[in-house]
């Protein structure tokens, strides 16, 4: 038992694309092995409760709100936790480096910690904190929306409307997931 000790986990995609739901189901798989488990995600991400995430699927975790990553030691030191779960981590406000140093140190700790969260924005470009996480994860999952034009894998989160804030939150019906192909037709267009 508890052979699985100090892993990053990282699970990445577009919008839609079962992130949520699969950080969700590593959750549930840790807690049934009898891992200790704490859900957290950052305090912008307000789109429901304080205590909770919720996937699209509307199923929902009791997770902590974090305003700063650093508090994630405060409740270590409580409990004898031996998986984290952290919900949309390019959320999160510190910079990257320092969400890198901390998640690192924690497996460094043995911690095991598992991450969700978008790899790009509404326009392709990375968000800077999964770019860090990425290589140096060691399991790595990229997840895939259906494009909602053409019905292959999606790549981006493309924004319908003219909002050019990197975040707007919770207003998912503003955003559709669309492949490569599909995303360059409309940017031409528009
Ligand atoms: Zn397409």
């Amino acid at each position: 038992m508890h052979q699985y000790k100090g892993r990053l986990i990282v699970h990445t995609g577009s919008m839609f694309s079962g992130k949520t739901s699969s950080l969700e189901g590593d959750v549930k798989r840790f807690s049934i092995a009898g891992y200790r488990v704490l859900v957290f995600k950052p305090s912008l991400d307000t789109r429901c409760g304080a205590d909770e995430i919720l996937s699209h699927d509307k199923k929902s975790t009791r997770a902590y709100a974090l305003e700063d990553l650093r508090e994630i030691y405060d409740y270590l030191k409580e409990k004898e936790v031996q998986v984290v779960a952290i919900d949309e981590v390019q959320f999160l406000s510190n910079p990257s480096e320092e969400v890198v140093e901390i998640l690192t140190d924690l497996c460094s700790q043995g911690i095991t910690v598992i991450v969700a969260g978008l790899d790009m924005d509404f326009e392709g470009r990375p968000f800077e904190i999964t770019k860090e996480l990425m290589p140096v994860a060691d399991y790595l999952h990229k997840h895939h929306a259906v494009c909602t034009g053409c019905g292959t894998d999606a790549w981006v989160s493309h924004r319908k409307t003219k909002d050019k804030n990197r975040v707007v939150l919770g207003a998912t019906e503003e955003y559709e997931p669309l492949c490569r192909a599909c995303y360059e037709k409309i940017e031409k267009r528009d």
